[in-house]
């Protein structure tokens, strides 16, 4: 047990996850560890001394103590959404010459963004459904199936408009993260005005993604608005 301990004492270090007033003692206290770890060297001498001479004899430490090689390898970085443009208009000329794959050429109809790998898909069509699991989708479904587990977030372009989907039969639409002048919305782009990206409004969509929050927006909005549920979220 100390030895694991240890070890994740040793990884909060390096990783520098603990930090700010009092965290460290925090976390030492949660692991029964006292907070001066020197203390613990020398009350478990007997304990600690093999553990410290086997981890400087590991031969990437070793190699790391005579110079060169890497001790820590610091934890990936968080998962992002994709870099959208400042101004919307770059987004409507990426879709309105994007065509569809599957019809030689022709201007696909709903354009839609995927907000997490950037694929420009042809939803909300015939064209270009496919089957899963003996089911006809559309592009922005199936596409789910393979970027995210069958969980997908797309700016349909034409609409300024983010779209949710879970699974085949879930989905909400969510306000987009470009405004106007006037810190305005405008979904089913009506008004016309120059849209900027709103950086505050984009986190807070990447948040809900990284933190699992998407599924339960879908099933708020389903639940306040029961139009949403006659949607038939799988075709598009
Ligand atoms: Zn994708
Ligand atoms: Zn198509």
């Amino acid at each position: 047990c100390l030895t694991l301990n240890h070890t994740l004492i040793l990884n909060f270090v390096t990783c520098d996850v603990v930090a700010g007033p009092g965290q460290w003692e925090a976390l030492c206290s949660y692991l029964s560890l006292p907070s001066n770890l020197l203390q613990v060297y020398s009350s478990q001498r007997v304990v600690m001394e093999p553990l410290v001479h086997r981890w400087c004899c590991h031969p990437g430490v070793r190699q790391t103590l005579l110079g060169g090689g890497v001790i820590v390898r610091f934890p990936r970085e968080s998962n992002r959404l994709i870099e959208l443009p400042e101004d919307y208009s770059v987004l409507i000329n990426q879709a309105s010459s994007f065509t569809c794959p599957r019809s030689g050429g022709d201007k696909s109809r709903a354009p839609t963004l995927c907000l997490v790998c950037g694929a420009i898909l042809c939803s909300q069509s015939y064209c270009c459904q496919t089957e899963v699991d003996g089911e006809d989708v559309g592009a922005c479904t199936a596409h789910t199936f393979t970027c995210g587990a069958g969980l997908g977030l797309f700016l349909r372009v034409r609409e300024s408009q983010v779209l949710f989907v879970a699974g085949k039969s879930k989905g909400c639409f969510y306000p987009p993260p470009y405004l106007d002048d006037y810190g305005e919305t405008d979904q089913g782009l009506k008004r016309g005005n120059p849209l900027h990206l709103c950086h505050e409004r984009y986190r807070k969509i990447e948040r809900l993604w990284r933190q699992h929050g998407v599924a339960e927006v879908i099933g708020h909005a389903q639940e306040a608005n029961q139009t949403l549920v006659t949607i038939d979220w799988q075709h598009l």
